[in-house]
């Protein structure tokens, strides 16, 4: 039984790959670069992209938010004049906690891909299931906020692993915090080598920059692995 289980669960994953290709196609297509933003709930991924589509000048974003319920994040981007869609897991995909190629692909003709650069994919707040299912995505970047621990890393490896860039973020509060940044360093390193880390503070402004500039500069780097 435990072997029938792994098949589904491998088929699952395969035609979730196919639908990813899609999107993919259909991104190349129209010419815009994709990047898939995860991270556990209330590590700060909607106050980052806020703040870094305030001044993202010179790169037409958009942006697709992954709730399970509701649309206070697509009203919190939406409030900045970026093109958004809300995507609720809950109404016809079962409540689930990530989104999947065939979710992105839903949404895409709510979108108006051709006239962006940059699509930004805020999925579920959730460690595990985002890291699992590709969506067609350029670049994957994982925020953890130092509230969580410097454990993380190792407790969900596949989340630290799938990612090209790691936002620490909150770092305006390690001053209250019983926190060991450098322990957290080295267990992102401990399981994703040379990954790319970025301290950030949503908050006060430190970092988001750095953050900027890696997101505006995802378009071009798509269009030269291209
Ligand atoms: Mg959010």
């Amino acid at each position: 039984m435990h072997r029938t289980k792994v098949k589904v669960a491998v088929d699952a994953l395969d035609a979730n790959q196919t639908i990813a290709n899609a999107n993919r196609h259909d991104f190349d297509h129209a010419g815009v670069a994709v990047v898939n933003l995860m991270s556990a709930p209330g590590a700060g991924k909607t106050t980052l992209l806020e703040r870094v589509l305030a001044s993202l000048d010179g790169v037409r974003a958009g942006v697709l938010e992954g709730d399970v319920q509701g649309s206070m994040d697509a009203d919190r981007i939406a409030a900045l004049h970026v093109p958004v869609v809300q995507l609720n897991t809950e109404s016809g995909f079962g409540g689930e906690c990530h989104l999947d190629a065939n979710m992105v692909r839903s949404a895409l003709e709510d979108l108006p891909l051709s006239e962006l650069d940059l699509l930004v994919i805020e999925n579920v707040g959730n460690l595990v299931c985002p890291a699992e299912f590709r969506v067609g995505e350029d670049a994957r970047i994982m925020v953890s906020s130092v509230t969580e621990g410097e454990d993380k890393p190792l407790k969900y490896p596949l989340m630290f692993r799938a990612c090209e860039l790691v936002v620490v973020n909150k770092i305006d509060l390690l001053p209250h915090l019983d926190f060991n940044l450098g322990r957290l360093l080295a267990n992102v390193d401990a399981v994703n080598p040379g990954a790319r880390v970025m301290l950030t503070s949503a908050r006060t402004g430190e970092g988001v920059d750095e953050l900027r500039e890696w997101l505006a500069s995802i378009p071009d780097r798509a269009r030269a692995t291209a």
